[in-house]
């Protein structure tokens, strides 16, 4: 239920900071498998009116994200970003699992998909049917995409809030930092989100078992204002997906593309909202590329309804998500000359896209695409490509190697006993699909996880 600063316990099993889809699906999966005291810290307010918190996230940048990046891909309120999310939705391609990226299998990842596809109320064939090989080139695989309606996490879980007696939230308090001893989260130490600034009260809550769940900037931030000593690898390798519109034109020979439409997805295509082609994971790995996905609509005709046409060919301009090399020159840092209004010093990111790589994959697509007769496709030169991102992924990374990664395979803090990570600052590898669907797999692990070790 809703609680305010005064009614807090002093102890708590689990302290979740963060409402996004990350902390309210493993707040709620641990609640109902262990019926534990579980405090919900969210900096922003139930509702959007009056939301000083927003401020709280605004950075400095230099290199290609300009300094608006943060402010427009988070938000701090109740439900978090989901409250703007488009809801595409895509199970991580196989390809990073293949030379162990992640530190953990690809499987043990799968096993959530189908609960998260649930909580995102998205088609059960966003997991059942990821992706279709083409017959007669297996290096090159359709994918259909799939949509969430979408959901908001605020909305979903607002009766959840009211109506649970085990999860105690806290609207409008800031978390400041982790309070950690020898190896130990003990406490975290927050703020009301006013502009009132340090005058306001610090709070100070106990928790056996603490989770940031704060966004890809916040959490690095965080973390770095918690942790002693020198935190460099936290909030190095920041992924950003590539984003480009309008890229590249594609033509595919309508007949051999509906053949394999028909015999597969004839059934289910009602379901799926765009197209997009690529590479195979196994060809991507052979060859060291990255994951990239072409997506396409059919000019002339609505979405959904690529069967239906009389044309000999199929022309389409084509839009691109795309991974990227994970950097360590790409990072999160802290500022050493802005703080924001509760005294705390701002993230700093600096970071630079890699649009050669999405053009090492547009041209063996291409390559592939005229191998088989299928189609072929031409690409802007990569000084002109229009990237922008908005997922961001890789600051807490998930890894054996305390030196390269900041979390274990489960993503618990290297070096701190009961200090966790979730979201998708895990990711150590960042695939194309968008990330949300994998963030809440990911949550229903941790929740799985946590239960098991109480
Ligand atoms: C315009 C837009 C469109 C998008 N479309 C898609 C899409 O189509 N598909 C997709 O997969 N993804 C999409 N995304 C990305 C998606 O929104 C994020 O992946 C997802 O919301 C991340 O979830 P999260 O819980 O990790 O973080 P968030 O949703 O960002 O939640 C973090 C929460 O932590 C709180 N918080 C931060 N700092 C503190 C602190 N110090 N103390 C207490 N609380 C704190 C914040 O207030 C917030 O509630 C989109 C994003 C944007 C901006």
């Amino acid at each position: 239920m809703e609680i305010g600063a005064g009614d807090l316990r002093t102890q708590y099993d689990l302290i979740v900071v963060g409402t996004g889809p990350a902390g309210l699906t493993l707040a709620r999966k641990y609640e109902e498998l262990t019926g534990d005291k579980v405090l919900v810290i969210e900096s922003g307010r139930r509702s959007k009116d009056n939301n000083e918190a927003q401020k709280l996230s605004e950075v400095s940048a230099t290199g290609d994200l300009p300094s608006a990046y943060s402010l427009l891909h988070n938000r701090r309120i109740f439900g978090g970003t989901s409250t703007v999310w488009g809801g595409l939705c895509a199970v991580l391609e196989k390809r990073s699992f293949l030379n162990n990226e992640w530190p953990f299998s690809y499987d043990e990842l799968y096993a959530y998909y189908p609960e998260a596809a649930e909580i995102l109320s998205v088609q059960e064939e966003v997991h059942t049917r990821p992706e279709i090989a083409f017959p007669g080139n297996a290096n090159i695989i359709y994918k259909p995409l799939y949509f969430s309606p979408p959901i908001r996490f605020n909305e979903s879980s607002e009766s959840w809030v009211d109506s649970n007696t085990n999860t105690d939230v806290l609207f409008n308090h800031s978390v400041m930092r982790v309070n950690i001893k020898s190896s130990i989260a003990v406490s975290v130490f927050a703020r009301e989100s006013s502009q009132e600034g340090e005058t306001t009260t610090l709070v100070e809550v106990f928790g056996s078992r603490i989770v940031l769940a704060t966004g890809g900037i916040q959490n690095a931030r965080l973390l770095k204002l918690s942790l002693s000593g020198d935190s460099k690898v936290v909030g190095s390798y920041f992924c950003e997906h590539q984003h480009a519109l309008n890229i590249a034109s594609i033509i595919l020979d309508r007949e051999m593309f509906e053949q394999v439409m028909d015999k597969e997805i004839r059934n289910f295509y009602h379901v799926i909202s765009g197209h997009a082609i690529s590479l195979s994971s196994e060809l991507s790995n052979r060859r060291s590329l990255k994951s990239v996905l072409f997506t396409f609509e059919d000019e002339r005709v609505q979405r959904n309804n690529l069967l239906d046409q009389n044309r000999s060919t199929i022309l389409a301009k084509v839009h691109v998500i795309a991974e990227m090399s994970a950097l360590s020159s790409n990072r999160i840092t802290l500022s050493n000359t802005r703080r924001d209004f509760l005294g705390q010093p701002i993230a700093h990111i600096n970071f630079q896209f890699l649009p050669q790589e999405i053009h090492a994959v547009a041209e063996r697509l291409n390559a592939e695409l005229v191998r088989s007769g299928l189609g072929r496709m031409s690409i802007l030169p990569k000084e002109l490509l229009p990237i922008g991102g908005g997922h961001i992924m890789g600051t807490t990374r998930m890894g054996d190697n305390p030196d390269t990664s900041v979390t274990d395979a489960q993503g618990r803090v290297h070096g701190v006993e009961n200090l966790y990570v979730a979201g998708s600052s895990l990711f150590p590898a960042a695939a194309a699909a968008n990330p949300t669907l994998t963030i809440v797999a990911l949550a229903l692990r941790l929740a799985d996880q946590l239960a098991r070790t109480k």
